[in-house]
């Protein structure tokens, strides 16, 4: 058997005796769980709002596999990949002696969910210089044996760059038998090349984030899966809350990862990726930008002459964009989502 993973989660966690949620067996008549016997008048779902749902939605965790070629043992369905975030925090990191390490500018939650955990924040920022790629000398000597999760985010957010495949390797090497490298997915639909699932049967210390949000339009809905070493899923299963999927979420999954709609998904996910790239090249035309970022994701990192006008511009024509020059190394930079063709548009005119 391969190392064990969840050797490094919190002995607590391992130990625990999870809640026993009512057995969920859809032949037998429900009286078990104290629900209503009876539907909500307005209940628009296919099952009925009036029951607990199946705390691990078989059915969706069997599409959500098939979708992200991996298998059922491996994956754990949860609220947005945010839920699987925090998951992984509480359930590796002790308080006050564990820490994570992170490489901004990145997705802001991997710390949040640490400091609420009373975990340490390690930072070895991305190196700008180089299109932001991983420090990794600095990482290799930041891994103390404090260090219990190392989070990735490929395609970055809020730079947009994928993460070299190469150099992912290598913190999966330094951290083997140390710690969890976490991998956040989110935006890899819009990417080139391949997802780090298909690294994961021979790394047991590896989990990878996927989401519904992003590139199927669900953000609305809260479906996030992590995908791990079954025995990863396994212990987060334990710490879960019991019925943590909201049945209207699942059902509206189902839909929209029907293998019918499946080529639809994609062609739109291929449309964005042009209309990214076109946008980019209007963008950095403009004599107020500086510079456009490669971007392998739904977003542009922008580097504006001056930001401020910028996001006024933008603002007084109705257009909300992400201000990202609080973080480190973006002082000038703004993130713009890539909208409809019309939005694009008016974009591009409200700048120029
Ligand atoms: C949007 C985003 C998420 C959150 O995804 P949810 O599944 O909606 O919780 C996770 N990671 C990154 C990097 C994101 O940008």
């Amino acid at each position: 058997m391969s190392f064990d993973p969840t050797t490094l989660a919190r002995a607590e966690i391992r130990s625990l005796k999870p809640y026993e949620h009512a057995l969920w067996d859809p032949a037998l008549i429900r009286l078990h769980a104290n629900e209503a016997p009876w539907r909500p008048l307005a209940d628009v779902s296919v099952v009925g709002l009036n029951r607990y749902p199946e705390p691990q939605p078989r059915a969706l965790c069997a599409r959500l596999a098939e979708v992200y070629g991996t298998t059922p043992d491996r994956l754990l369905v949860g609220r947005g990949s945010d839920e699987a975030i925090d998951l992984l925090t509480r359930a590796f990191c002790r308080a006050g002696e564990d820490a994570v390490l992170v490489c901004p500018p990145t997705f802001g939650m991997y710390a949040v969910a640490a400091r609420i955990q009373g975990a340490r924040v390690l930072e070895v920022p991305l190196l700008p210089d180089r299109g932001f790629a991983l420090d990794m000398p600095r990482i290799e000597a930041a891994l103390d044996a404090s260090v219990k999760l190392i989070w990735l985010c490929s395609p970055n957010n809020p730079t947009g760059n994928l993460l070299d495949r190469g150099q992912v390797q290598q913190v999966i090497a330094a951290a083997t038998g140390r710690a969890l490298v976490a991998i956040d997915e989110a935006y890899i639909e819009f990417a080139p090349g391949h997802s780090c699932i298909e690294a994961l049967p021979t790394a047991p210390h590896v989990a990878v984030l996927r989401t519904l949000s992003k590139a199927y339009g669900l953000a609305g809905a809260r479906v996030g899966a992590l995908v791990a070493d079954p025995r990863i899923v396994a212990l987060l299963r334990r710490i879960i809350p019991p019925y943590a999927m909201p049945q209207l979420s699942v059902e509206a999954a189902l839909a929209v990862l029907d293998p019918a709609l499946r080529s639809a998904a994609e062609a739109r996910q291929a449309d964005l990726v042009r209309a990214r790239d076109a946008l980019a090249q209007s963008l950095a035309a403009l004599p107020t930008v500086v510079r456009v970022w490669p971007s392998a994701a739904n977003f542009l990192l922008v580097e504006f002459n001056d930001a401020d006008v910028a996001f006024r511009s933008l603002l007084g024509a109705g257009l909300l964009v992400r201000d990202v020059r609080s973080h480190v190394q973006l002082g000038r930079a703004l993130r713009i989502t890539v909208g409809s063709a019309d939005q694009n548009q008016r974009v591009v005119a409200s700048l120029a």
